[in-house]
């Protein structure tokens, strides 16, 4: 399988390459050069496996400069006793047609967990593949989940750095505390004045810093990156796609072959990308419903074609979705229109004059698959209140995003297909915004409130977020964006 830049750059390459690289040259993603096809009958075999065969199943023809045993060996070690259950991604159904996604698991209690725990491992694969003797420094980007979870994924794997920038206005109590005492002895965190796109439009900047790349490299570095545009990011997360699909097969909510619906919290499209890609492979399912918070941007693009990132920016309850440029769009607009050319233009056209416009023709080839619907913080509170009323269960503010958008979709068109909703984070990572849509204060410090839920529901915190006031702080440090270079030269040298 080879793999090439969505904005036209005449060059094929390996997976390990394109993992290695992350960014293309020409300021592109990659993309896989065809769609691998997994049959019925595959998918129903599917159905008797663990997660972990599921997903040696489904990367392994994306990676096939790599061997099985080695894939079987990555799936081994990315989803083992680093999560807290040994399905991995288990489906929590709570009526007939409909069950949450659980994807937060892992060692940092979110969804990037399941891409993170594998890039790593992925990575340094790559490079002993590819016989790179430098070390790479990955160079992140996080409104909150990402930092923590590519901290816990690379920390003291040898051969790596890694830097992790988040904006010092836009990430929880809990999330900052994560990240400033992550351990490890190759790890650096930094705040950013400004949001999320200040901060990934300054790594972004340093990436495409030519001169910069020279330097590092005659210190022995290279840049990589562990945002959602590392192909090797997007590869793992498919397969839950297909586990999902399967154990909805294995509660009986659908028959084989019969197809679902999924409803994603979408901020950088990395996640609901993922499944449109597992779609293309033959997973039968009829659409994605792409859930936005407040910085619904998305929401408009799928109904109007326009992409519009001139927009008043929110800070919301669900922060991991505060985000006006979902980078893993331009995949899909690579995937739908085969065009290159096109394809650079509007990401051009959306850097230097803040907007684009697909037109009617793409438009509808998108709405095809996607439908999409917003839902404010106010609304996200009443859902997390809603299903712990009616079913026990409790959800964070970002599944409550994508809850509260499934319940308006099925009551605006009457489709009753069996929905997973894609659950991305513990209730515990955002404990005071589900404390108070469950009526309750939160004038304690962040990490007290975590006992505060647990006692007022019975529930129980993954074990890292219940010890996580016992910590120390190691990173202060705060930057201007124009100075992010600075920092990550200091790091390196
Ligand atoms: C990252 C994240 C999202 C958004 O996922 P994308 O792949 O960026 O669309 C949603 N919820 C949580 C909790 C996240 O961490």
């Amino acid at each position: 399988m080879k793999y090439f830049s969505t904005r036209g750059l005449d060059e094929r390459i390996s997976a390990a390459q394109a993992i290695i690289r992350g960014l293309a040259p020409d300021g592109g993603l990659y993309v896989p050069e065809s769609f691998p096809q997994i049959s019925a009958q595959e998918i129903e075999d599917l159905c008797a496996m663990n997660y972990r065969a599921r997903a040696a199943r489904i990367m392994a023809p994306f990676l096939d400069d790599f061997t099985s045993e080695e894939i079987g060996e990555l799936c081994r070690q990315a989803y083992g006793e680093n999560f807290d259950t040994a399905e991995i991604a288990p489906v929590r159904f709570i009526d007939e047609t409909t069950g949450y996604l659980e994807l937060w698991h892992g060692p940092t209690s979110a969804f990037k967990d399941m891409a993170l725990q594998m890039l790593p491992r992925l990575l340094t694969a790559s490079l002993r593949k590819q016989g790179v003797e430098l070390g790479v420094c990955i160079l992140v980007a996080t409104s909150g989940d990402t930092g923590k979870a590519a901290l816990e994924g690379f920390a003291d794997v040898p051969g790596t750095k890694i830097m992790v920038f988040y904006p010092r206005d836009g990430v929880s109590d809990v999330q900052r505390l994560q990240m400033v005492t992550q351990e490890g002895q190759n790890v650096m965190v930094c705040a950013v004045e400004g949001n999320f796109d200040d901060a990934q439009a300054g790594v972004k900047r340093i990436f495409s810093d030519k001169p910069f790349a020279d330097e590092l490299r005659e210190k022995g570095w290279f840049l990589s990156s562990a945002n959602s545009i590392n192909w090797g990011r997007l590869l793992p997360q498919i397969a839950y796609y297909f586990s999902c699909y399967c154990d909805f097969v294995n509660a009986g909510l659908i028959a084989p072959g019969e197809s679902m619906d999924f409803c994603v919290p979408t901020g950088n499209f990395g996640n609901i990308l993922a499944g449109w890609i597992a779609k293309q492979m033959g997973l039968p399912v009829e659409r994605f419903i792409c859930a936005s918070n407040e910085n619904n941007v998305l929401t408009d693009f799928i109904t109007t074609g326009v992409y519009d990132k001139r927009r008043d920016f929110h800070l919301t309850n669900s922060p991991s979705m505060d985000i006006l440029v979902s980078s893993n769009l331009e995949r899909l607009l690579y995937f739908v229109t085969g065009d290159t050319e096109r394809v650079a233009q509007w990401m051009n056209e959306l850097s230097t004059e803040g907007h684009y416009d697909v037109g009617e023709e793409v438009l509808g080839a998108i709405t095809k698959d996607f439908s999409a619907g917003f839902c404010t913080g106010d609304g996200a509170s009443a859902e997390i209140a809603r299903v712990w009323a009616e079913h026990g269960y409790l959800i964070d503010t970002h599944t409550a995003v994508a809850s509260a958008v499934l319940s308006a979709y099925r009551c605006g068109t009457g489709d009753e297909t069996p929905t997973a909703v894609v659950s991305t984070a513990s209730p515990y990572k955002f404990c005071p915004s589900v404390l108070s849509a469950l009526g309750m204060s939160t004038d304690e410090p962040g990490h007290e409130l975590i006992g505060k839920l647990e006692r007022a529901t019975g529930t129980k915190a993954p074990e890292p977020l219940a010890h996580l006031g016992e910590k120390t702080e190691r990173f202060s440090e705060c930057t201007d964006p124009q100075n992010m270079r600075g920092v990550v030269a200091a790091f390196l040298d």
